[in-house]
């Protein structure tokens, strides 16, 4: 296979940071939990850490697999105060949609370059994509709907508190 494109090598070197940055944001949501109640939805954004550090080592494989060069960048402090459980997983939202965004650029860019091999392994995370925000949207819309009912939201904590990373 033709050597990786060196705009896609950046933007997938990028996205090893982004995806990095995405599991040091949820441990922050984790650390804002584990300082309440809401044992269970630490245990949610842990398990969500736990996927994100699974998509960066996904690209980081896959650099090496074509032979491009692997570039680590630095990692920013990542949020650990938000106003409530609301908050936290609007912003967890807001962080899938802009990560799908960010995948979607880099699928564009290497649909120009044709880029096939890069297309196909972008193909998996498109698909992550929709899963993710489907399932951070499914826990904001429950959020929501427990509003400020103890026990509503006790009863998701317990919930949020079963889930698995796959
Ligand atoms: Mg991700």
């Amino acid at each position: 296979m033709a050597k990786i494109p060196q705009k896609i090598e950046k933007m997938l070197n990028e996205q090893i940071n982004a995806e990095f940055q995405a599991n040091y944001n949820y441990l922050g949501m984790a650390a804002y939990f584990e300082g309440s109640a809401f044992k269970g939805f630490a245990n949610w954004m842990k398990e969500q850490a736990e996927e994100e550090h699974k998509h960066g080592l996904r690209i980081f494989e896959y650099l090496a697999d074509r032979s491009a060069k692997i570039s680590l960048g630095e990692l920013g402090i990542p949020k650990s105060s938000f106003k409530s459980t609301k908050d936290a997983f609007e912003t967890a939202l807001k962080y899938e949609q802009s990560t799908t965004a960010s995948i979607h650029r880099i699928y564009d860019a290497a649909l120009s370059a044709k880029d096939f091999g890069t297309l196909e392994m972008l193909n998996w995370f498109i698909k992550e994509q929709v899963e993710e925000e489907a399932s951070a949207q499914d826990m904001l819309d429950r959020v929501v709907l427990a509003g400020n009912d103890p026990s509503a939201l006790l009863r998701l904590d317990h919930e949020a508190g079963k889930r698995k990373a796959e």
